[in-house]
This record gives C-alpha cells, sequence and structure tokens, in this order.
C-alpha cells in the first residue's frame, strides 16, 4: 500500500506583499557537465572550483520532509533544478518521493538535456510530470559557444525526443538569448519547435548572481524577440496557464502551438511573483535575486520537529518582500547575489 506523505502543520502563507507561497524550486546539486557562460562562466567555475561534498547536500528523504511541510503551507507546484539536476545521481528516486506528497498539483524539472536521452523513461514512471529543457541554439556552433564545452546540440535533440516519446510531451524549451551570440537563432529555434509541436519560451539574459558580467546591451527585450518571430510567424496574446506564470504566453495565429517569453529584465512581473527556492544544501531563497538564505539543514540536522520547521517557513515568507527586477539598476547588478547554478533558475 503506497503511504501518502502529510504535513501536521498547514496554512497557506502570504508574503508582505500579499503574495502566497506557491511554487517550490529545488536545486538538487550545485555541479553541471556544462558551463554556459550566462549562468556557469568557465572563468569563475574552473577545474579547481571546490563544489560542495555530497555530505553537505541535502539526502532525497531531508529533500521530502521539507518538500511536504512547504506543501502544507500552500505549495502546488515543486520543480527539480540544479546545477544539472540530472547529474545527481538516482534522481528518479527523489522524483517517486516526492510524487508522493498529498496535495501537490505538479512536479516538473529542468535540464540541459545532456542525460535526457537517458533518463527520460525513468522519470515520466518516477512520477514526473513536466520537462523544461535548456536550449539556446540548433546551430551547433553557437550551442557549443554558450554551453562552453563543445557539447553537441543533436545529443540534446535527442534528449527532448525520448522525453517526448515517455510522454512528457509538449516539452518547454529555454532559450536564453544574448544579443552579441544567438539573438539571429531566435526565428529558426521558433521554427523548429513550432514545427515539433513543443513549447519555445525564450528569457532574456539576467544579472543572476554576480559573475556573468551581466550588462543591458547584451539584453534583446521581449518586445523585440516577439516582433522578430510574429514577421516570420504571425502571433497573438495568450492568457497565462495560472496566475503568477512567468512566462508570457503567445498562441500561433496557425493554431499550432505558442511560443513564451520570460521578461524578468524589460517587463518585471515581482507582484505576481509565488515562487521559493531551496538550494541543495538546505538554504531557503525568497528571490532569484537574493543575496542571503535561511538556513533549515541546520535545524533539519538538530532534529527539529515539522512545528519548528514549519515556524522557520512562516517566519522567512510572511516577512518576504522581494522585488528586485522592480529596483534593479547597474548599481544592484553588482550586488554579490547567489549564483543561479547555486538556487537553479
Ligand atoms: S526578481 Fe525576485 S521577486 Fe521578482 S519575480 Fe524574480 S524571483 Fe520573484
Amino acid at each position: 500500500m503506497v503511504q501518502t506523505l502529510r504535513s501536521p502543520v498547514r496554512g497557506m502563507l502570504i508574503d508582505s506583499r500579499q503574495r502566497p507561497l506557491r511554487d517550490l524550486r529545488i536545486s538538487v546539486t550545485d555541479r553541471c557537465n556544462f558551463r554556459c557562460v550566462y549562468c556557469m562562466p568557465k572563468e569563475v567555475f574552473g577545474r579547481d572550483y571546490k563544489f560542495m561534498p555530497s555530505a553537505q547536500l541535502l539526502t532525497f528523504e531531508e529533500i521530502t520532509r521539507l518538500a511536504r511541510i512547504f506543501v502544507a503551507h500552500g505549495v502546488k507546484k515543486i520543480r527539480l533544478t540544479g546545477g544539472e539536476p540530472l547529474v545527481r545521481s538516482d534522481i528518479e528516486k527523489l522524483v517517486a518521493m516526492l510524487a508522493q506528497i498529498e496535495g501537490l498539483e505538479d512536479l516538473a524539472l529542468t535540464t540541459n538535456g545532456s542525460l535526457l536521452a537517458r533518463k527520460a523513461r525513468a522519470l515520466k514512471d518516477a512520477g514526473l510530470r513536466r520537462i523544461s529543457v535548456s536550449l539556446d541554439a540548433l546551430d551547433n556552433g553557437i550551442f557549443q559557444s554558450m554551453n562552453d564545452v563543445g557539447f553537441p546540440v543533436e545529443h540534446v535533440l535527442e534528449g527532448i525526443e525520448a522525453a517526448a516519446a515517455a510522454g512528457l510531451a509538449p516539452i518547454k524549451v529555454n532559450m536564453v538569448v544574448k544579443r552579441s551570440i544567438n539573438r539571429h537563432c531566435i526565428v529558426d529555434m521558433a521554427r523548429y519547435f513550432h514545427a515539433a509541436g513543443h513549447i519555445l519560451r525564450i528569457i532574456e539574459f539576467m544579472d543572476v548572481g554576480h559573475t556573468n558580467g551581466w550588462n543591458m546591451d547584451e539584453v534583446v527585450p521581449a518586445a523585440e524577440v516577439i516582433a522578430l518571430i510574429n514577421a516570420e510567424l504571425p502571433l497573438e496574446p495568450f492568457p497565462p496557464n495560472y496566475p503568477g506564470e512567468v512566462a508570457t504566453r503567445f498562441r500561433y495565429k496557425d493554431g499550432s502551438g505558442e511560443v513564451g517569453v520570460i521578461a524578468s529584465v524589460t517587463e518585471p512581473f515581482c507582484p505576481s511573483c509565488t515562487r521559493a527556492r531551496l538550494s541543495s544544501d538546505g538554504k531557503l531563497f525568497t528571490c532569484l535575486f537574493g543575496i542571503v538564505g535561511t538556513d533549515f539543514r541546520t535545524p533539519l540536522r538538530l532534529g527539529k520537529s515539522d512545528e519548528e520547521l514549519s515556524e522557520l517557513l512562516r517566519s522567512a515568507w510572511t516577512v518576504r518582500a522581494d522585488r528586485y527586477s522592480e529596483i534593479r539598476s547597474s548599481r544592484t547588478a553588482a550586488l554579490s547575489k547567489v549564483e543561479m547554478s547555486y538556487i537553479g533558475g
């Protein structure tokens, strides 16, 4: 008999700007097999970079226990991230544990697709509902220059097709655009995934962390992206799937699918942000551009009760007032913000 996991402590949590806690992104590792220039530049994350030893990472049991408490306080959707989540061994075991949490409505994962062809079936069978694959270009040279480890694009495309074959379609494909590198690839990507029946999401280059050399000149605004695609493949606005959805959706006028833009820089969406992020060593961040997190691993390992952990969550979320994208400036861009590879996108 499958034992469903319930938390004794319950109740929706609302932050100081009336935003409910609804989405939890869980980073399961700070490691990745890519060195994407906008996330984990090789110059910083080189051969000698010290990643966290496994003893510092939350175990699957610890992640599941915390996730159960978050769900009891309103989380409906969990997304597994990294680094690259598929480099964490037996990740499908964690998926199966999380899939049993009562009240969890959606379980998704974001991957660079490098290991997806091998793992897609096992992830689906374990209970994964949806998958997003990061892919910044179809042109192999451009893609390899952006992942900066020479990983070939066809292996990621094979992974996307394996995920579709495993029943995870439509796949969301996340493309980060840097003006000087892959702006000219946008329409090709739109055409390809329009034909393939997957959902392309184009992400404005963001000043995440403090090592990716961000500057506004490299940002291609969402309006410009949509104009480029619309000129080739006519679009019309499309309503969000749910309140607080990150992407602005557009439907192809030919009725066959959609495309979206994630415009954190030029069209901030902080007023509807319902996302919390848990790092792989158990720190809660209430904003992607956060600087300090709330440590849950220490109280967990000190044997604190669900009630005590729940109280820690309540005290962290209810005072939340984050709105980084609304106040972004050249001064804030230089702040020592937490790295995206550490808390997941
Ligand atoms: S900047 Fe922070 S508060 Fe605003 S939408 Fe992003 S994660 Fe949410």
